[in-house]
């Protein structure tokens, strides 16, 4: 493409994606409704900003040179079943959105992929043990709620929605952010993360019904030795996903998971995009520093594959 622009709508990780562009010398534009233009302006990092009444908008507007980057909202605002028959063009996978807002698919892509994921009760009636109930559709755990038995379940349990009955974990969440470049045959270990979520992580549980709304994200160096398994999970979902989707799934993506008291680790979800957590990561997480050895933060790694892949004529292969 000649006139090639990066692009994103304003919030979860636009900043990020667009010094990243910015520092690639890549041209970037941004999304954004009237009432955050100012707060955007100010960075300076978006060479044009395009505000508009709703993000629909986006489905109606000229962005044959735009490449977009999803984010978690991108995909919260913009329906998938839209975005996949759109001619707007992503870096990455669509389908591989599609597989992930799809809670069954979602399922089978990790099960394929041999992550070790919390064992799931397929009746209430089974359960004997703590569990974290999960309604479809729910939204950043919204409603999720943890239950010490079947009486808990059937007392707190909206038997009239759809929900998934997974154990619950006690342990550290951690957040691990790889990046899938096809340029260089690679699935490189990007950075980590935990999330602090409000009231599930505050330290005095007055509260009966916690929730998991999530706050922020902190950076974490993980012990040397789990690095090795999580490399290992990465590359089998790659393969799975490649399998599975019948096609290539290029950038970024996360394991989200939790590490329990013996070291097991428990993924119970994953995100096939930028994940906020990289926000830690600027300028760089200390392991995509050692890995390009100059700061390398997710918006640049971004940036620069799309680069790359434009001059060496192979940028339609990496996006959808
Ligand atoms: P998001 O939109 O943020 O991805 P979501 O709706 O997909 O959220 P999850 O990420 O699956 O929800 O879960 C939200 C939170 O619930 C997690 O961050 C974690 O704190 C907690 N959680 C989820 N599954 C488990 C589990 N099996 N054991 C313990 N805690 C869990």
């Amino acid at each position: 493409m000649k006139n090639l622009k990066i692009g994103t709508i304003a919030s979860h990780s636009a900043l990020n994606i667009l010094s990243g562009a910015k520092a690639e010398g890549i041209t970037s534009v941004l999304y954004c409704k009237a009432d955050r233009e100012s707060f955007y302006r100010q960075w300076n990092v978006a060479d044009e900003i395009i505000t508009l009444d709703s993000y629909a908008e986006l489905f109606d507007l000229d962005t044959s040179e735009v490449i977009m980057i999803p984010h978690g909202s991108f995909v919260a605002y913009l329906p998938i079943d839209r975005l996949v028959k759109s001619d707007i063009k992503l870096f990455g996978s669509k389908k591989l959105l599609e597989w992930e807002s799809d809670r069954k698919l979602k399922d089978q892509l990790m099960k394929t992929a041999k992550l070790p994921v919390p064992k799931e009760f397929d009746s209430w009636e089974d359960v004997d043990r703590p569990v974290i109930i999960k309604y479809y559709g729910a939204e950043g755990g919204k409603g999720y709620f943890v239950a010490q038995n079947r009486d808990e379940i059937k007392q707190k349990a909206d038997f009239s929605r759809k929900f998934s009955i997974q154990e619950y974990i006690v342990g550290t969440k951690v957040y691990v952010t790889f990046f899938q470049s096809y340029l260089y045959e690679r699935t490189e270990l990007f950075g980590a993360d935990i999330r602090y979520e409000t009231d599930i992580d505050a330290k005095l549980r007055f509260t009966a019904d916690p929730t998991f709304t999530i706050v922020g994200n902190i950076p974490v160096v993980l012990r040397e030795s789990l690095l090795i398994p999580y490399q290992k999970m990465a590359e089998n979902f790659v393969a799975a996903a490649e399998s599975l989707l019948n096609e290539r799934i290029p950038g970024p993506f996360c394991l989200e998971s939790i590490i329990d008291r013996n070291l097991n680790i428990y993924v119970f979800e994953f995100s096939g995009r930028i994940v906020a957590g990289t926000n830690v990561m600027i300028p760089s997480s200390p392991y995509s520093y050692i890995f390009h050895g100059e700061h390398m933060w997710m918006g640049r790694r971004i940036a620069r594959e799309i680069k790359q892949a434009n001059e060496r004529g192979l940028l339609e292969e990496l996006i959808s």
